[in-house]
């Protein structure tokens, strides 16, 4: 039997649906779902306010990624908007916008990656809204996030350190696997499952020979993983010497020079210093794809660049320094070049 539509279930039974999945009570919220608004009673200084959207065929495509994915997603990238201003995130309103033929099955597997999201980073679904569209789907997030103290992209002054979370570069790469193997993957909390041996096998006679040895499912599922599942990085770590902070959704480079116009400075970094995965090297090596020019360009990291006064003992890769007006990267050589986004075209 087919999974009914969502117009045959109808909106006051899928709202229903959602009010019950997530009927959980939280302190500081005095009514959730179910009235004309939610009405909250903060518990800190600062409220935060964020939004993001997911639109199909523009942020996401469904051949890659599937409906629990994208639910998990979206709250993951809003998540990171509210971390990087030092916050921390507790209630969201959710929109969606389906075509009415979408089978009800798709929304409850939305919302089932909504929920986990929401567990993980322990915040509440307080309200939001159902349409339809003509024509594909989309989505869009508001998150509300409370700070004592937040921390702006325009803080950084010369002479602070420069620094990273993570490793860089792993979405893309992952996102470069998934459009070679056209399709889904099922991944789980701990383990994934999927077989890319026959990718693998494709791959390696595309660069002329077998499968290169060592380019498991092992090697391409926390890149994939990063892709669809991306979790925003929570920086209570190093959050009191940070200076300006901003997350890095559109990539290393673009996200610096945010950054640097912000605080109207300059930047140096070093290419050598930029923290890349053993596995996003082995797989981009499998690619033909630099993977430097992966960890500088490539986007959705959900990994947070920040800057801190020098002599701090900071829990992350310091990749440089904030200069006064020059932008520049320098090479494992020591040679310098100008940092600029539109410079860097090896990959694109
Ligand atoms: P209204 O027409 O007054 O906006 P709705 O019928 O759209 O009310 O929504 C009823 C309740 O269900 C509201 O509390 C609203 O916030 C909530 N709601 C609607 N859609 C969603 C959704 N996609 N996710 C979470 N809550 C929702
Ligand atoms: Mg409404």
């Amino acid at each position: 039997m087919t999974s009914p539509t969502i117009s045959q279930i109808g909106e006051i039974s899928l709202i229903d649906d959602i009010r019950k999945q997530f009927s959980q009570k939280f302190r500081d919220v005095t009514v959730g779902i179910g009235d004309d608004a939610a009405v909250i009673k903060p518990r800190e200084k600062y409220l935060l306010v964020t939004t993001d959207m997911m639109v199909e065929g523009v942020h996401f495509d469904l051949r890659f990624i599937t409906a629990y994915q994208l639910g998990f997603k979206l709250i993951s990238v809003n998540v990171s908007d509210i971390y990087a201003m030092g916050g921390t995130p507790h209630h969201v309103l959710l929109n969606i916008a389906l075509h009415k033929n979408t089978p009800a099955e798709f929304i409850h597997m939305l919302m089932n990656g909504v929920k986990d999201a929401m567990t993980l980073y322990h915040a509440v679904l307080v309200g939001g809204d159902l349409s339809s569209t003509q024509d594909g789907i989309s989505l869009s997030a508001t998150l509300i996030g409370y700070a004592g103290k937040y921390i702006l992209r325009s803080g950084a002054h010369v002479g602070d350190r420069i620094y990273v979370t993570g490793s860089l570069g792993d979405s893309a790469c992952g996102l470069h696997v998934l459009k070679k193997m056209k399709r889904t993957v099922s991944l789980n909390k701990k383990n994934a499952r999927g077989n890319t041996h026959s990718f693998c096998e494709k791959l390696g006679a595309m660069h002329g020979g077998p499968a290169r040895s060592g380019l498991s499912w092992k090697i391409v599922e926390p890149l994939v993983r990063r892709h669809l599942m991306p979790e925003a990085r929570n920086p209570q770590k190093f959050i009191r010497d940070a200076t300006a902070m901003i997350d890095i959704s559109d990539g290393l480079l673009i996200d610096l020079t945010r950054l640097c116009n912000e605080s109207r400075t300059g930047a140096k970094i070093y290419e050598e210093k930029i923290p890349v995965s053993i596995e996003m090297k082995k797989a981009a090596a499998c690619l033909g794809t630099d993977p430097l020019a992966l960890a500088m360009t490539g986007g959705e990291d959900y990994e947070l660049l920040f800057t801190a006064k020098q002599g701090k003992r900071v829990r992350a890769t310091c990749i440089g320094e904030i200069t006064e007006s020059q932008r520049v990267i320098v090479n494992a050589s020591g040679k310098e070049r100008p940092l600029s986004v539109g410079g860097y075209r090896h990959f694109q």
